[in-house]
């Protein structure tokens, strides 16, 4: 059989019916044609995922296309968006045709859960990198932003921490003696297919100060937080939500992991005191760490005792 061509096998596995009145025009044309709705702001964000940097060479095409997407949407719900539309750019080093169908399957299993369509792309020849930019929308004045927590709001992060910064460390070859098999599962999913809090987001919309998503490690992400809204925080460091995988390990290394881990992807906001309530009822369990305060600075605590963490520096493994 004759290899496809490029184009070919593009539209093969990129074109899927599209249901969403929105797209007024989507693949195909010069530039997709699309519908706000009406009294609604247009949120949009883009991510590049490059080949030995930001996966491993090892990692499957289909956690690949997962995740290029995921990270993107979690953009989108840390600005309490409904996200609608995304745009491909693929930069390939050959028409790998099982490496694009792969690919398209985990990208699209993410998209076609959450409603998202894709409207546009292209694709260039050279190192292995993905560019996603998604669309979302939000009633006006709506969007969740850094810049508004105050002092005396509670501070919060969803779902647990520090997963992923393990994922990273197995792949690496480290712990994976100590660790049970379902924590090594657990870590590995983590890291390979984040969950982008979409909902989260959308149920934090009036009821969160400030809001981001936990990227590039919970202390560094609340730094920019804290510096975007000039006020500062206590941090208890008991009250970090930990998974049972990072149970096996060593508990001063899981509060680092906890910490300084990138590729969580939950969402860390603020909000007053009057919303525990309702924040305790959210579908999503969403644990309340510590306080904003007004002097400047984040300072951690153990059980309400001050502490140093060394995690200044400590950014990325
Ligand atoms: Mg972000």
């Amino acid at each position: 059989m004759a290899q496809k061509g490029e184009f070919e096998l593009i539209r093969e596995f990129f074109r899927r019916p599209v249901a969403d009145a929105g797209v007024r025009l989507g693949i195909g044309d010069d530039a997709a044609l699309l519908a706000l709705p009406v009294g609604e702001e247009l949120v949009v964000t883009t991510d590049t995922l490059v080949a030995g940097r930001h996966f491993p060479d090892s990692a499957a095409p289909f956690d690949i296309g997962w995740k290029a997407l995921a990270v993107n949407l979690s953009d989108l719900a840390a600005m309490g968006a409904q996200a609608r539309w995304v745009t491909l750019a693929l930069t390939l080093p050959d028409s790998d045709e099982t490496f694009l169908r792969e690919f398209a399957r985990g990208f699209f299993a993410l998209a076609e859960r959450e409603g998202v369509s894709l409207v546009g792309g292209d694709t260039t020849r050279g190192p292995l990198s993905i560019t996603v930019t998604a669309l979302g929308c939000v009633p006006a004045g709506l969007a969740l932003r850094r810049d508004g927590a105050r002092a005396g709001d509670d501070l919060y992060v969803s779902g647990c921490v520090g997963d992923a910064g393990l994922g990273l460390r197995l792949e690496l070859g480290q712990w994976l003696d100590e660790l049970a098999p379902l924590a090594r599962d657990t870590a590995l999913q983590r890291l390979h297919r984040p969950e982008p809090r979409l909902a989260l987001g959308l149920a934090l919309r009036g009821m969160a100060s400030a809001c981001l998503d936990v990227s590039d490690g919970l202390a560094q992400d609340l730094g920019h937080l804290l510096a975007a809204s000039d006020v500062g925080a206590e941090l208890e460091l008991s009250a970090l939500p930990r998974s049972a995988a990072l149970a096996d390990i060593d508990s001063a290394f899981a509060d680092i992991l906890a910490l300084t881990s990138g590729d969580d992807y939950e969402l860390l906001f603020t909000a007053s005191p009057e919303a525990r309530k309702a924040i305790a009822a959210l579908p999503l369990a969403c644990a309340r760490i510590g306080r904003v305060t007004a002097q400047a600075g984040l300072r951690f605590l153990r059980a309400g005792v001050p502490v140093e963490m060394p995690v200044a520096g400590f950014t990325h493994f």
